[in-house]
């Protein structure tokens, strides 16, 4: 008889409020042959809460490149398991990503449920623009790849999200003052769907020294608005107004569009054109 492959779940578990675990995540939980979690200490607490008797091993970022090919041999003959985290979605800033991919590359089956995460909870009551975003995970502690990053953020159009901790939030949110100025609105969302859930709104200058006054604990996520980059209105009279100085100073009509195309951001062919015809009147 054929074996039939089993699955891996992906299962997002609550991010603090115990009640954000849906039916089906619990339905899953009970009826796969082993829980694979961060911390099986951790997911305990989850799994009691619940009645969940199923096995939990733990999968961590060091063990995972042992426990893969056996997770893989465990689906290729037919058992199902469930991947969780200690929070949240696994595999956002927790371990699982290398696990997913690798069942996905084998071509096994995978379930991915819906689910908490402080990502989407963060971005949600932000109140930004929600369309468009970027989340950068936790910054580097320091050095060059840090320092570019908050540059990049400057002209960033989309809404940003970053995670980090309680002890670093206040050096984080002055380095960010000081590259994307001190006026660029953000959001700290603390202690998300917990007994001391707090947001905090304001410029990132004032959340820099609200913060160093009152040292934050819990859990955080910096929600930052986007740039408002302001795009150059140019009216017509003055592109011809630059046409005309440098046909008058002697350039050259082809001299001429390539100049007043990078002055104005243009395109070259659409000067030159204009060129064309104020030349001709001179
Ligand atoms: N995989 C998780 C998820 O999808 O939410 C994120 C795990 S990451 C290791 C932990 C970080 O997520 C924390 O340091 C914090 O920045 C953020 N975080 C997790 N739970 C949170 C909560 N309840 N409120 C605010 N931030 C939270």
């Amino acid at each position: 008889m054929e074996t039939v492959t089993g699955t891996l779940y992906i299962v997002p578990t609550p991010i603090g409020n115990l009640e954000d675990m849906t039916v089906r995540a619990v339905r899953v939980l009970k009826s796969v042959s082993c829980i694979l979690a961060e911390d099986t200490r951790l997911s305990g607490i989850l799994c009691r809460h619940y009645d969940i008797a199923t096995r939990r091993m733990s999968l961590t970022e060091h063990n995972s490149p042992m426990r893969i090919p056996w997770i893989l041999q465990q689906l290729r003959d037919g058992s199902s398991i469930a991947l969780v985290s200690d929070a949240g979605c696994p595999g956002i800033s927790d371990p699982g990503g290398p696990l997913i991919r690798e069942v996905v590359l084998a071509s096994l089956p995978l379930t991915v449920l819906p689910g908490p995460s402080a990502v989407t909870t963060a971005l949600l009551g932000s109140g930004f623009l929600i369309d468009r975003f970027v989340f950068e995970g936790f910054l580097p502690r320091k050095g060059r790849v840090r320092s570019a990053m908050i540059q990049a953020f400057h002209s960033e159009e989309r809404t940003i999200l970053l995670f980090e901790s309680p002890v670093r939030l206040c050096a984080t949110l002055k380095d960010l003052a000081a590259v994307l100025g001190p006026g660029r609105r953000a959001v700290v969302a603390r202690e998300l769907t917990k007994i001391h859930e707090s947001w905090h709104r304001g410029s990132l200058g004032d959340l820099a020294v609200f913060f160093e006054e009152f040292p934050p604990r819990g859990e955080m996520v910096i929600v930052i608005e986007g740039a408002d980059v302001v795009k150059p209105t140019l009216d017509a009279a003055s592109v011809a107004d630059q046409i005309t100085v440098a046909l008058k100073s002697g350039m050259k009509v082809k001299e001429t569009a390539r100049l007043v195309a990078a002055q104005t951001g243009l395109p070259a062919s659409q000067i030159y054109q204009l060129a064309l015809r104020l030349k001709s009147s001179l």
